[in-house]
């Protein structure tokens, strides 16, 4: 007994970890949300072995193959991005001055039909670029209705953490090219889910992508439901995003949206609700009794003039709120820093129904981003925090800029005054997808070229380029 305790004890010491990242300031987000100065990440394979403080022995740190001077520099949780539409990353910079339903009729719908699977790749490892080269390391992207399986082959080839959906819409407000019946709808979704949930040793997961109440009937609402309990797949859906919307499904079901998705089972922990822009005391009521997570999407809620999500009420009402991106084509970017700091702006304005300015602090939004997501995901034990046995998920910020000086408090810095640009490195399932600012799975020249000829090629098919 003796031995093998010795042995084990051999074996621990003498590991080789193949990555220290030493001298940083650690934002740990752990349960103490402990803040490290100094301290050192070892990374085997994929988790984080140990993270070290400074006054502990730095004998405890084994030989690692690469080390990593962060001195000057912030670790954070690779940042979690609960909804993000990658297929639209080539629609950026489209339109401007449209609201939702225009905007899904003229463009988004014309464009998405108008993508071929070749596209389809180009754009989502557009779009993961985007979001590695801004510190997101995991994502829920919901897809179009076609070329789903070209989106997990983009999310391998560039090593971020992607929980994938296909949209699913079988009504007949939907055009005909991405409308789909019920069955081919749940089949499609299932082939996927057999193909490619768990694939890249986890990292590539599968969700259900219902994409809105109106474009889904109740039937497919429903086995989306059951699916899901059986499955344990999480569902992804846009929900009360829209006045307007809501107002459709009053008009249709005689209830608002989150209600109607709750009779449905839409409204649980596996649920992704994203935007939450208009909902009544009842609906915020069921979400929190449901403990469903609501994804706010600020910059997107802004530009297509959907209001805000009343997120100061939904926390108070103990609600797990996270941040989204959305696409390209409503932001239009998928830096998640931006969002961050809009998301905590717009928390802020008057006029509020029970908002107090402090309601929200720049921790609460950085919980939104990293730990929130994660359990949104159900990846709590996963992902989120830098924390002893967790995935090696990281984020590296350089804040030794003009902008990001002085460093008083490094939360607000965070929060207010840096964006995706202060990344340097970034680490997904311990291996560095970005390192100095270089990626290093994908040839980003290349993709940039090719990105631009698609997007071309794309507005072309669809005959949505601007008439001049
Ligand atoms: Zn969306």
């Amino acid at each position: 007994m003796l031995l093998l305790i010795a042995i084990k004890t051999i074996r621990i010491w003498w590991i080789l970890a193949s990555l220290e990242i030493k001298n940083g300031l650690v934002i740990t987000m752990d349960p103490a949300r402990r803040i490290l100065k100094g301290a050192s990440i070892i990374v085997e394979d994929d988790r984080i072995l140990n993270v070290i403080a400074s006054s502990e022995n730095s004998t405890e740190a084994p030989a690692a193959d690469k080390v990593m001077d962060a001195a000057g520099m912030i670790v954070i949780p690779g940042l979690v991005d609960c909804h993000v539409h990658t297929v639209q990353t080539l629609f950026r910079g489209i339109c401007d001055n449209l609201e939702l339903l225009p905007w899904l009729q003229k463009y988004i719908y014309p464009m998405e039909s108008a993508m071929d699977s070749e596209d389809v790749y180009t754009s989502s490892l557009a779009g993961y670029a985007e979001m590695i080269k801004s510190g997101t390391t995991t994502c829920a992207d919901m897809q179009s209705v076609r070329h789903t399986d070209s989106a997990f082959e983009a999310a391998g080839k560039i090593g971020i953490r992607s929980l994938i959906a296909k949209s699913m819409m079988d009504q007949d407000i939907i055009p005909e090219s991405l409308q789909e019946d019920t069955s081919t709808s749940i089949a499609e979704s299932m082939k996927l889910y057999r193909k490619w949930h768990q694939a890249e040793d986890g990292r590539l997961r599968c969700m259900l992508g219902p994409r809105f109440l109106q474009g889904c009937s109740e039937k497919l609402l429903g086995e989306v439901a059951q699916i899901s309990n059986q499955t344990g797949m999480s569902v992804h859906i846009h929900a009360a995003e829209n006045s307007t919307e809501v107002k459709n499904d009053i008009e249709k079901y005689g209830k608002r949206t989150v209600e109607k998705l709750h009779d449905l089972g839409l409204v649980g922990a596996k649920s992704l609700l994203v935007h939450c822009v208009h909902l009544s005391d009842r609906e915020i009521g069921l979400i929190a009794e449901e403990n469903a997570n609501v994804v706010h999407c600020p910059s997107s809620n802004l530009k297509l003039a959907s209001g805000i999500c009343p997120v100061p009420r939904l926390m108070q009402s103990q609600v797990n709120v996270t941040v989204g991106v959305d696409g390209a084509a409503c932001n239009d970017n998928l830096d998640m820093f931006k969002d961050m700091k809009l998301a905590s702006l717009v928390s802020k304005i008057s006029g509020q129904p029970q908002v107090q300015v402090s309601s929200v602090s720049a921790m609460n939004i950085l919980e939104m981003a990293t730990v929130n997501g994660a359990r949104a995901l159900g990846m709590q034990d996963e992902i989120g925090s830098i924390e002893k046995g967790k995935k090696a998920d990281l984020t590296i910020l350089n804040m030794r800029n003009a902008e990001t000086t002085p460093m008083l408090d490094v939360l607000n810095q965070i929060i207010y005054s840096t964006d995706g640009h202060a990344v340097k490195t970034v680490i997904i399932d311990g291996k560095i997808v970005m390192e100095n600012r270089h990626l290093t799975t994908v040839d980003e020249d290349a993709l940039v070229q090719k990105a631009q000829s698609r997007a071309e090629k794309i507005v072309e098919k669809a005959g949505v380029g601007k008439k001049s």
